[in-house]
């Protein structure tokens, strides 16, 4: 069978930087030389079945997904956002992201996008403000049938809308979350398991404003993604008169009720003018004294993704066997197993 080398190459690339394997390393166990690997990858060479089938053992992928050319369309070009602690190596946001475009691929086999709608629309701040990060965020709570209160599980919110998010082993500590949305598809949004669940939920709040205003980058957008998120997660016409004479028990009260770590509470407090700036600083010094900036009291409830488990698992129940759905998903049985399977 013929197969387009180049779709070929590049998928190759994709599996082999979300494996986090140098074309070094991947040629050296697949038994090629790099430089054969490097023009397999870049397209300008075709490889005979038996070398594909070698990359394919090492990359632990069934020789189908290396040959089904961009089953998907555009994923390989997807934007990905994301929110870094400090810096985070090139090589590691590579490979998260490769990984996010793989895990995409792998869910719309499970879930195609023609099943569900996403219920939710793009639109970018305007230049006059009209569109603001916040009442971007308005509109999305509506769109998302939220009222006007605190959100009880993000998570689930954001599965409603047609949109997949997966808590992941991210590998590297210093990213949150990553995140991209594709023309066409589902938007997916992928959070580091590591994290608190109150930041957790701020991150997902965040990604979901640059999936919804950031088609393109702009200088803005972390600042815009953080007012959509605050927004969202705490609309300021039902909050404010809830974060007048704020202090520490008052805090540790709230905290629970809207799902946000007490810095976020602060901060919304000073935003919305429910605080002044001395009050401010002021709460800020109190919570670095009694040591809350490092370790918040109150831990929130974890927020578990189910939109990709209940396709699964009825999938399963209506008597496919797992290995089919491995074959589907372009995966061996065991990474299928190990991905989708876990309890
Ligand atoms: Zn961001």
């Amino acid at each position: 069978m013929k197969r387009n080398a180049e779709a070929t190459g590049q998928m190759v690339q994709l599996v082999r930087v979300a494996r986090g394997l140098t074309q070094t390393e991947l040629a050296k166990r697949a038994g090629l030389s790099q430089g054969v690997l490097s023009k397999f990858e870049a397209g300008a060479v075709d490889l005979e079945d038996d070398r594909l089938a070698a990359l394919a053992a090492q990359l632990d992928v069934p020789v189908a997904r290396l040959t089904t050319s961009e089953p998907t369309g555009g994923v390989l070009s997807a934007c990905a956002f994301h929110r870094k602690r400090n810096s985070l190596p090139v090589s590691d946001a590579n490979r998260i992201r490769a990984n996010l475009d793989l895990r995409r691929m792998q869910v719309e086999t499970l879930l195609p996008i023609s099943e569900v709608g996403v219920t939710i629309e793009r639109t970018s701040p305007s230049e006059d403000d009209w569109d603001n990060p916040e009442t971007i965020a308005l509109e999305v709570r509506e769109a998302m049938c939220l009222g006007d209160g605190p959100i009880p599980d993000l998570v689930s919110a954001v599965e409603k809308t047609g949109a997949v998010v997966i808590v992941a082993d991210l590998g590297a500590a210093r990213i949150d979350a990553i995140g991209s949305w594709p023309t066409g598809h589902r938007p997916v949004f992928m959070l580091n398991a590591k994290t608190s669940a109150d930041r957790r939920r701020f991150t997902l709040a965040h990604e979901l404003g640059h999936a919804v205003m950031h088609q393109l980058p702009t200088d803005d957008q972390e600042s815009e993604a953080d007012r959509f998120a605050s927004e969202l997660l705490m609309p300021s016409n039902t909050i404010r008169d809830e974060l007048t004479q704020l202090d520490l028990p008052k805090l540790v009260m709230l905290k629970p009720r809207w799902g946000v770590s007490m810095a976020a509470l602060i901060r919304k407090a000073r935003d919305v003018g429910s605080i002044s700036d001395y009050d401010y600083k002021q709460l800020n010094i109190a919570l670095s004294t009694a040591g809350y900036r490092t370790n918040e009291p109150v831990q929130l409830h974890e927020e578990f993704p189910q939109l990709v488990d209940h396709a699964i698992r009825q999938r399963l129940d209506d008597g496919e066997h797992f290995t089919e759905l491995a074959a589907k998903a372009l995966m061996t049985p065991g990474e299928f197993n190990a991905i989708y399977l876990r309890e």
